[in-house]
C-alpha cells in the first residue's frame, strides 16, 4: 500500500455519511458524489503543491469518512477560489464551493491547525455583518495587528498610497438598507442551525 493511498483514505472502508453531509451543506448542487477520482483538479490547481492533500485526495478521504483528517487539512485554506479546477472537472463537481463548506465545518468544529486563515474569514464576515461590505482598512489592520504586527509598518506606504488614490476608504461606510441584509443573514443563520 503506497503512502498516497494511505493519505487519501483508500485503506478505509467506504462510509458515505460524511460525503453526503458535506454535499448537503454545500450551497446549490455540489455533485460531490459524481467524483471519479480522475485527478484533473489537482493537476489544474495552482496551489496544489502547498496543500496537504489535493482536492482529489480530499474527496477520497471524505468518501472514507475521515472527518477529522479532512477538516484538519490545510487544503481548503490554501484554495484561492480561482475555479480553474471547476471548469476542468469532467464531472462538473463544484470543488471550490465544497472548499467553502469544509472551511465552515472546520471553524464550527474548531478543527484547524493554524488560526490565521479562519480568523481572516471571521474578520471578513464581521465586516459584512456590520457594514454590509468589506472594509479593507479595518480588515487589514485587525488581521495584521493580531497575526503579523511586525509587518504592519511595511504595509503603511502601500495603504497610504491606496487611500490617496481613493482605492481604499479611511472610514467604513454602511450600505443602504443594511436592515434588509441583516434580516437575510439572520435567516441564513437560522437555516444553517436547522440543517
Ligand atoms: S477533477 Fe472532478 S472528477 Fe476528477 S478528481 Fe477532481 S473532483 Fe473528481
Ligand atoms: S479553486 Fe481552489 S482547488 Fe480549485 S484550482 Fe483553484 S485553488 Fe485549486
Amino acid at each position: 500500500m503506497t503512502d498516497e493511498r494511505v493519505r487519501a483514505g483508500l485503506t478505509h472502508e467506504e462510509d458515505l455519511s460524511l460525503l453526503h453531509e458535506v454535499s448537503m451543506k454545500t450551497a446549490g448542487v455540489s455533485r460531490l458524489e459524481m467524483c471519479i477520482q480522475c485527478g484533473t483538479c489537482g493537476g489544474s490547481c495552482p496551489a496544489a503543491q502547498d496543500m496537504d492533500h489535493t482536492p482529489r485526495m480530499l474527496f477520497a478521504m471524505l468518501r472514507a469518512g475521515m472527518r477529522e483528517e479532512v477538516l484538519r487539512s490545510n487544503t481548503q485554506w490554501i484554495c484561492v477560489s480561482c475555479y480553474h479546477c471547476v471548469v476542468r472537472c469532467p464531472q462538473e463537481v463544484h470543488i471550490a464551493d465544497v472548499m467553502y463548506t469544509l472551511k465552515g465545518m472546520a471553524i464550527k468544529e474548531k478543527l484547524y491547525e493554524n488560526s490565521t486563515a479562519p480568523d481572516f474569514s471571521q474578520t471578513f464576515v464581521d465586516m459584512v455583518e456590520t457594514y454590509g461590505r468589506s472594509f479593507e482598512m479595518g480588515l487589514a489592520s485587525r488581521h495584521y495587528l493580531k497575526h503579523f504586527p511586525l509587518r504592519l509598518p511595511g504595509m503603511m506606504p502601500m495603504g497610504l498610497g491606496m487611500i490617496i488614490k481613493g482605492r481604499m476608504a479611511l472610514i467604513p461606510k454602511k450600505i443602504k438598507q443594511m436592515d434588509q441584509l441583516t434580516k437575510i443573514l439572520d435567516h441564513a443563520k437560522q437555516l444553517e442551525m436547522t440543517s
